[in-house]
């Protein structure tokens, strides 16, 4: 059974986040974003070269996709740019993995309906 790093929740389903720790000997695994923001203190700062589960986030890591969310959130762009101009890179890249957690479980709805 894999446990949340932050919370000790069992994560019965896959890891939200698995990082490996300083010493690249274990893996640190987190259940949800809100875990995420604090799996920093179990890992060590700077760790998204360590991210294990990479390739569920790459679309997002990649610049070119970083420029299509931006542009699905123009609706709250003002609300967007107050919150980009006060949190740091890795906050924001946080804050896009929120928005990608959120279409991709919607997508995956659609798949299980068909
Ligand atoms: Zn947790």
């Amino acid at each position: 059974m894999i446990l949340c790093c932050i919370c000790d929740k069992n994560i019965y389903k896959k890891p939200w986040l698995s990082v490996l720790n300083n010493t690249n000997t274990e893996t640190s695994h987190v259940c949800s974003y809100i875990c995420s923001n604090k799996i920093d203190t179990v890992v060590g700062k700077r760790y998204m070269d360590r991210i294990v589960n990479k390739e569920d986030f790459e679309n997002i890591i990649l610049p070119t996709s970083k420029y299509q969310i931006s542009k699905e959130s123009q609706i709250q762009s003002t609300e967007y740019e107050m919150i980009q101009r006060d949190i740091d890179y890795e906050e924001q890249l946080m804050f896009e993995m929120d928005l990608y957690e959120d279409s991709f479980s919607e997508c995956s709805d659609e798949e299980k309906q068909q």
